[in-house]
């Protein structure tokens, strides 16, 4: 099937604007009084914010396209290896930066990393191993296709049809099942007409996507949207933050595929009907802070850029015309009575990455969990915040691995737990 990825020499031409000017190293504030803090959980980790980041991708790319390194050299295929592959794709970077190169960092760098694998530096043995599960048995885990839906045995009255289908992913069918059983909780106190897909669901594709390959997620793609477009559903709903970027975003920008279907994640669906007045909250008494995960807010922000030169000078970028879904889980989170509800410092846009994504909990675990540790010692600081409250299953995973590590007693829930919890029977 064709498709609409581009080559590294395309991207060339956006990221041979970077100005190396470090930008992308900090979070901003601008105050009063104007404040910064890191963005980057590569280069927080690594310590050498010149070498990693999203301008040293940027040198990493010319060096390729001019041949300014040789490919074949073992060393330079480690060090390509672990620059390249040792960032969350967490976009941080991307929101700071300020010119042209900016639409297209995390584009680019997933890009970065097929032309690696395609010259077999990558992916890494972790990503592999993973990549050949989800090929074999749809999903990460290795686990059986046929146990994915193992979870429903209690839900009442299953079905496998309905105006609205919930597709679980495979974290919270297979690992978070506490937030599978919220979620069919939560539409079904709400009265939806809902189902699920069953052993039809497949994993979505983003693991995939996120370490460069093309192909293989594409199969996941068409089968899953063949298979909600025949069986007629009106609308999709996940809580998974990745699922929900592949699916409302990625299939069709990639490929060309179209749902009929509407996506939405759980929290706009929650936010739809607060503002029917549908949604009846009881009282939860506690002091809590919000993570946003990074595929849900900035990787879901929409970039104008002039490629034609119409308005300023061809491929400039304009603005961010649609931004990303910062306030509608916090809208939703606010609404639960009794809630005591405190922003750490980096939030939104300048949100500090849980760790986990991009392939980096597989590949690069120290990363993973020093990065989540970072995110819940800023929550910790927040004066008498007791819960981290976060949309995705698997950023609840990795802050909760990072609040285990350090001892702590922040509580690390998934905001659909929350809901349900809350929610009147
Ligand atoms: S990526 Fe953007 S912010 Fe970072 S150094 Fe390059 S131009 Fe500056
Ligand atoms: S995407 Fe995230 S981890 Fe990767 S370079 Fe940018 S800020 Fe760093």
């Amino acid at each position: 099937m064709p498709n609409n990825f581009k080559d590294l020499k395309w991207y060339s031409q956006f990221f041979r604007k970077c100005s190396k000017c470090g930008t992308c190293k900090s979070a901003y504030s601008y105050g009063p009084p104007p404040t910064n803090a890191t963005i980057c959980p590569q280069g927080e980790y690594f310590k050498l914010d010149s070498y990693y980041g999203s301008r040293s991708k940027a040198f990493h790319g010319h060096a390729i396209l001019e041949n300014k390194v040789d490919l074949t050299d073992p060393s330079i295929q480690e060090d390509m290896q672990k620059v390249i592959f040792s960032c969350t794709v967490c976009g941080g970077c991307q929101t700071q930066c300020l010119l042209d190169y900016k639409p297209w960092i995390c584009d680019y760098i997933e890009e970065m990393r097929h032309h690696l694998v395609n010259r077999g530096i990558g992916p890494t043995k972790a990503e592999k191993m993973y990549q050949e599960k989800v090929i074999k048995d749809h999903n990460p885990y290795g686990e059986t296709h046929s146990s994915r839906f193992n979870w429903l045995k209690d839900v009442k009255d299953l079905k496998t049809d309905g105006n609205m289908v919930y597709f679980a992913g495979c974290t919270a069918s297979y690992r978070r099942t506490e937030i599978a059983k919220s979620t069919a909780s939560v539409l079904s106190k709400l009265g939806e007409d809902w189902g699920v897909m069953g052993e039809n669901e497949y994993c979505c594709g983003s693991p995939l996507l996120r370490a460069g390959l093309r192909e293989e997620p594409e199969k996941l793609a068409q089968h899953n949207v063949d298979y909600i477009n025949d069986h007629g559903f009106k609308t999709i709903v996940t809580a998974c933050a990745g699922c929900y970027k592949v699916l409302s975003k990625e299939y069709e920008k990639w490929w060309g595929l179209k749902l009929k279907a509407k996506v939405m994640h759980t929290s706009e669906y929650l936010e739809e009907k607060m503002k029917k007045g549908e949604l009846k909250l009881n009282n939860i008494s506690a002091t809590v802070t919000y993570h946003d995960p990074c595929h849900m807010g900035r990787h879901m922000n929409h970039y104008e850029v002039d490629m034609e030169g119409k308005k300023q000078w061809k491929g400039s970028f304009i603005q961010i015309d649609k931004p990303g879904l910062y306030e509608t889980p916090r809208n939703v989170l606010k609404a639960i009575p009794g809630i005591k509800f405190k922003e750490m410092y980096r939030n939104r846009d300048n949100s500090f990455c849980c760790g986990a994504g991009g392939g980096i909990k597989s590949s690069f675990p120290d990363v993973a969990l020093e990065t989540a540790k970072t995110r819940v010692r800023e929550a910790e600081g927040v004066e008498g915040v007791q819960k981290i409250v976060t949309p995705c299953p698997f950023c609840v995973t990795n802050l909760g691995d990072g609040a285990k590590a350090l001892g702590s007693k922040m509580e690390v829930v998934d905001l659909i737990q929350l809901v349900d919890q809350a929610l009147k029977k």
